[in-house]
């Protein structure tokens, strides 16, 4: 139930859609707040890839709200119910606010499975299947300070039928129901908050439906499903979550499942969406990728705080931000597949010899320690180490893309930092030599 500590104070409502604010009174002190728009630290079992818990305390702007997902945690429960004190305390994790959601949004789920009663995520071992009964209980070994309630989100196939995205929004409202009523009886979960889910694949009516049947109920939050990168086309993704903000109340928070990129992002916040999940920076290391894009909208580039804009020199095929992938270098074909315009990547023999810093001028540990020649030393023999120092990287520059976000928003420079992050990258490079 909303413990109505949590509270959405919004500066600002820009052209009618995009908020800037912050969320405050969060965790079950209320110590903690959240700027928005922002995004969630991404871990598995509460550990960000590839980085200790004092390496993390050293990076600046970590977000204050750390999601962990179920698919991991329900082999857990257990070992949880015997230790009895949560999972914040089980992972070592201090200062923090717990977000706990069904799926691990870079992890790929298999569809199919989802029965009136059930839903199924998937574990290192296999498919573990849920009733309303087993997902609060887990819930209750986690003590959460946020979590997302139970949820049918199989609509994102293309093919869905227009009977299976009603089914699944009916379904996701009784499991919401049926979750609300055991969170009532619970005493681990008092003061907890819940995210309601709103899911109706593509079609406009059945998302206007959702939203507004779960704003109805006594949720903290929305949990916006079903609009995953390469899901959907992002006019579409748009406009529908342009919709579904138009129902939902000006005062609760909006959580964006799956959407990463920054284009994407700079959108869904134009259509109302405050809140992601911050899984991207991880997926770009997986790759041997350092994100590099530019979003530097001030006037003074120097300026202390704020990594100036990456100088970049990547293939022309890497242009277009919708388009295609470079195809060079030792790289692995399918992390090649997924290489996305807004970062380089460091397996390409390209960086052989390369000596300067992922991005010039970036003040992250990576960057002033080490070359790209380094990192592509460590990627193509395997050190665990590159993936440290990428991370270290990927996530300071992802943050310091939010916190340009803010900005522009605050200044009104979001056509400016669009044009930064879309600009094609020989004009970066030439305005900065
Ligand atoms: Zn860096």
């Amino acid at each position: 139930m909303a413990s109505n500590r949590m509270k959405l104070e919004l500066s600002r409502v820009v052209q009618g859609r995009s908020r800037l604010g912050v969320l405050t009174g969060l965790g079950r002190t209320s110590q903690h707040s959240l700027e928005i728009p922002g995004c969630l630290l991404y871990t598995h079992l509460g550990t960000v890839p590839h980085l200790t818990q004092d390496t993390l305390q050293t990076l600046r702007n970590i977000p204050s709200v750390t999601q962990v997902t179920l698919n991991h945690i329900a082999e857990q429960q257990e070992v949880l119910e015997d230790f009895k004190q949560g999972f914040t305390k089980f992972a070592g994790l201090h200062d923090t606010v717990l977000y706990c959601s069904l799926y691990d949004p870079a992890a790929p789920c298999p569809t199919g499975f989802n029965t009136n009663k059930t839903v199924s995520v998937w574990g290192s071992s296999g498919r573990i299947e849920l009733t309303v009964d087993k997902f609060m209980a887990l819930q209750k070994t986690v003590q959460p300070d946020w979590y997302q309630t139970m949820a049918d989100g199989e609509t994102w196939q293309n093919n869905t039928s227009r009977k299976r995205v009603r089914k699944s929004v009916d379904r996701t409202l009784a499991h919401l129901d049926e979750c609300l009523l055991l969170h009532q009886k619970s005493q681990e979960l008092e003061g907890a908050e819940v995210f309601g889910v709103v899911q109706g694949g593509d079609i406009l009516e059945e998302r206007e439906r959702s939203a507004r049947e779960t704003a109805k109920r006594p949720v903290a939050g929305f949990c916006l499903d079903g609009f995953q990168s390469d899901s959907m086309d992002q006019s579409l993704r748009t406009q529908l979550i342009a919709a579904v903000s138009r129902v939902l109340p000006e005062d609760k928070p909006r959580l964006l499942q799956g959407v990463g990129r920054p284009d994407e992002v700079l959108d869904c916040v134009e259509a109302g969406v405050d809140l992601f999940e911050g899984f991207f920076p991880f997926q770009v290391t997986e790759r041997g990728s350092a994100l590099c894009f530019d979003f530097d909208i001030s006037s003074n580039p120097e300026r202390a705080g704020r990594a100036p804009p990456a100088v970049l020199e990547l293939n022309d095929n890497q242009r277009d931000p919708a388009g295609d992938v470079p195809q060079n270098g030792d790289t692995n074909p399918e992390d090649q597949a997924s290489v996305t315009p807004f970062e380089i990547n460091l397996k390409d023999k390209r960086y052989r010899d390369d000596f300067r810093p992922l991005v010039e001028g970036c003040g992250c540990y990576c960057c002033t320690n080490h070359q790209r020649a380094y990192l592509h030393h460590l990627l193509v023999t395997n050190e665990l180490l590159a993936g440290v120092l990428l991370m270290i990287h990927n996530v300071v520059h992802y943050q310091g893309f939010f916190s340009a976000l803010r900005e522009a928003l605050a200044n009104d420079k979001v056509e400016l930092l669009k044009r930064r992050i879309r600009r094609p990258r020989d004009e970066q490079t030439e305005s900065k030599e």
